[in-house]
């Protein structure tokens, strides 16, 4: 999410997601009484727009005033900041998706902070995602958070801290991010959606991520109706459980899972309640069908499971997606027998 446009004086607040403020508050506190910590970590879920958040910190960390928007690009760290070329900031992530952070990559990345700042201000090095550190290049990294240097801050971002060391934490200061609420997600997503439908049904299959909404708004495919008539599908008899799994594997087996949750969350509403207006439209038929033909007992053991295999998910970065949605279809299939 690193911003082109060009810099003018609301270049930088315009970054500044709106569920960002309090978080944005807290860190420029620090900027204006020049108390930076040394390492940071930015934790929350997914899709909150930390990297973004991240980028922002380095960039008023780097310039010159520590004030990038009355800066204005007078300064040689914005300058160099605004073509992706400031020698003094050090991106470390993994080279393919879903891969680890190695060693090798701490290490030099540790080399280039032991080094004098080449504009003479700060270092600053973002490593994201920080969870997926295998535990080599963790301890390693770890040996640099204890023996801090005065000129470096390092901003960790990651989507599931509990991966990370107890010891890498405790030497971070955390600044926590949370789901905006339905207002804010709705607010900013009316800027780029004009239907206030479309709004709530991408809300919806976007988990109340909104910048996941956005992604899947500007998506040339429908992934959540082409998950729908793949489940149907497969319910039906039409598919087998191997050949929709194969089907669907190249889609987010995270999206994948809340929206098969969502399903049995709103089933047990449907069956606890009978009331319409408490489940979302988009899982209406599905959700009264399972309430219909499932005792609430079966619900709850569905959810827990769901829950279980998320947790799996999270954890686990080498996790073989087919046999986990043949395994979670299975369990589906079950609520139709
Ligand atoms: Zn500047």
């Amino acid at each position: 999410m690193q911003s082109s446009k060009e810099v003018n004086d609301h270049y930088l607040e315009s970054e500044l997601l709106p569920w960002h403020q309090h978080q944005w508050d807290i860190f420029i506190r620090q900027v204006q009484h020049k108390k930076l910590a040394h390492a940071y970590l930015l934790c929350g879920a997914e899709h909150l727009g930390k990297s973004q958040f991240a980028l922002t910190m380095a960039k008023w960390i780097l310039c010159k005033q520590f004030n990038p928007s009355a800066c204005k690009m007078s300064c040689q760290g914005c300058i160099l900041l605004n073509s992706n070329s400031h020698p003094d900031l050090i991106h470390v992530n993994p080279s393919k998706k879903n891969t680890d952070i190695k060693i090798d990559q701490i290490r030099d990345f540790t080399e280039i902070i032991a080094q004098t700042a080449k504009l003479g201000g700060y270092k600053v090095a973002i490593l994201s995602p920080a969870d997926n550190m295998n535990k080599y290049a963790a301890n390693a990294l770890l040996k640099t958070l204890e023996e801090p240097s005065e000129d470096t801050v390092i901003i960790l971002v990651s989507s599931n801290q509990a991966k990370l060391l107890p010891t890498i934490r405790s030497r971070c200061q955390k600044i926590i991010f949370t789901n905006p609420s339905l207002k804010i997600s709705s607010n900013w997503l009316a800027n780029k959606v004009s239907n206030q439908e479309q709004i709530k049904e991408l809300l919806y299959i976007s988990n109340n991520s909104p910048i996941k909404a956005v992604d899947n708004f500007t998506a040339k495919k429908n992934y959540y109706q082409e998950f729908v008539k793949a489940i149907s599908n497969m319910l039906k008899g039409k598919k087998s459980i191997v050949e929709t799994a194969k089907d669907l594997q190249d889609q987010d087996l995270d999206s994948l899972l809340s929206w098969m949750l969502g399903w049995i969350n709103d089933s047990i509403v449907f069956a606890l309640t009978k009331d319409k207006q408490l489940i979302h439209e988009a899982s209406f038929t599905i959700a009264k069908f399972f309430a219909s033909n499932n005792t609430i007992v079966k619900l709850f053991e569905l959810r827990d499971y769901l829950i279980k295999q998320q947790k799996v998910l999270i954890q686990h970065i080498n996790t073989n997606k087919q046999m986990l949605m043949e395994a979670i279809f299975c369990r589906y299939i079950e609520l139709v027998m």
